[in-house]
């Protein structure tokens, strides 16, 4: 079997300010409209998505729901309300953005070319609430990598990769992805991307997105593997939102995680270059 290429989408955290509401907005085009538990779900029509693939779509989405929202003390009673379009065509149209995802925090609101986006949920858990959000995209970021699990995505079938629950971009594990980087000298140094966000917006997303998900993930541990680091990474993002400046981060950093950032970019780096992609696949997908 081949293994095409997992499509994750180019993705940003967006809160809406002013102007109409994208509910309003998208709730006058045509929808078909499941219920899930947690989810109010919407598809286009020309989906044609059959029962079996609703039921599984459900699946994932709760699945993932209550693999992460507790661990990041996600209590809105509302439901997560999802938008799944044909293409980022169509999601330009309907909504006028030109992305293939985008979750519009204030609204819990979802839009994505993908049946089940982790990615995009996952920001929806795990932003910090506080306002104004002055944390840098390299660390929302990374932790939305660190669930971009080609498990849990619908539709790509086939394109699911690998069965650990590790983030993906472009077809490789997010490990995958930067031990390249470091090998063709293209990581970007991180400390640059820790506070403020003009160099991770500078950056090509093909280095920025799997730098960050492939950073965060050594940094915490794998699928909660160590839910405590998991638990100091929500309290070092909740005070780093506050910071005003790259050396209190770093501060903030220390303080939470009782090592240096630069030491854990050390042992980083130094993973980066054992790490085997082929063991990924040892596990076979069901
Ligand atoms: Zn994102």
């Amino acid at each position: 079997m081949i293994k095409r290429i997992l499509l994750i989408g180019l993705t940003f955290i967006f809160s809406l300010s002013i102007g109409c509401s994208y509910r309003s907005a998208l709730s006058k085009a045509d929808w078909e409209t499941e219920g899930f538990e947690h989810y109010e779900y919407h598809y286009q029509q020309t989906i044609q998505l059959s029962g079996r693939d609703i039921e599984e779509i459900g699946d994932r989405l709760e699945y993932f729901y209550d693999f992460a929202s507790d661990v990041w003390g996600f209590g809105d009673d509302r439901k997560i309300t999802y938008y799944y379009f044909t293409s980022r065509d169509e999601v330009k149209r309907l909504a006028g953005i030109d992305m293939n995802g985008k979750v519009i925090l204030e609204e819990n609101i979802v839009l994505s070319i993908h049946g089940s986006d982790a990615h995009e949920v996952a920001h929806i858990f795990t932003t910090p609430t506080e306002r104004p959000l002055r944390l840098a995209n390299f660390w929302m970021e990374g932790i939305a990598m660190y669930y971009t699990w080609p498990k849990l995505y619908y539709s790509e079938g086939e394109e699911r990769l690998y069965e650990r629950p590790l983030g993906a971009w472009h077809g490789c594990s997010v490990h995958q992805n930067a031990k390249k980087l470091l090998e063709e000298k293209k990581l970007p140094k991180l400390e640059s991307l820790i506070y403020g966000n003009e160099d991770f917006g500078y950056l090509d997303s093909d280095i920025s997105y799997p730098a960050a998900g492939s950073y965060v993930t050594f940094l915490i541990g794998e699928a909660h593997s160590d839910l405590e680091s998991v638990t100091k990474y929500r309290e070092f993002i909740n005070k780093a939102n506050k910071a005003d400046s790259t050396e209190s981060v770093k501060s903030i950093f220390l303080e939470v995680f009782d090592t240096k950032f630069e030491n854990t970019i050390i042992g980083w780096k130094e993973f980066l270059s054992g790490w085997d992609e082929e063991k990924l696949y040892e596990v076979k997908l069901k």
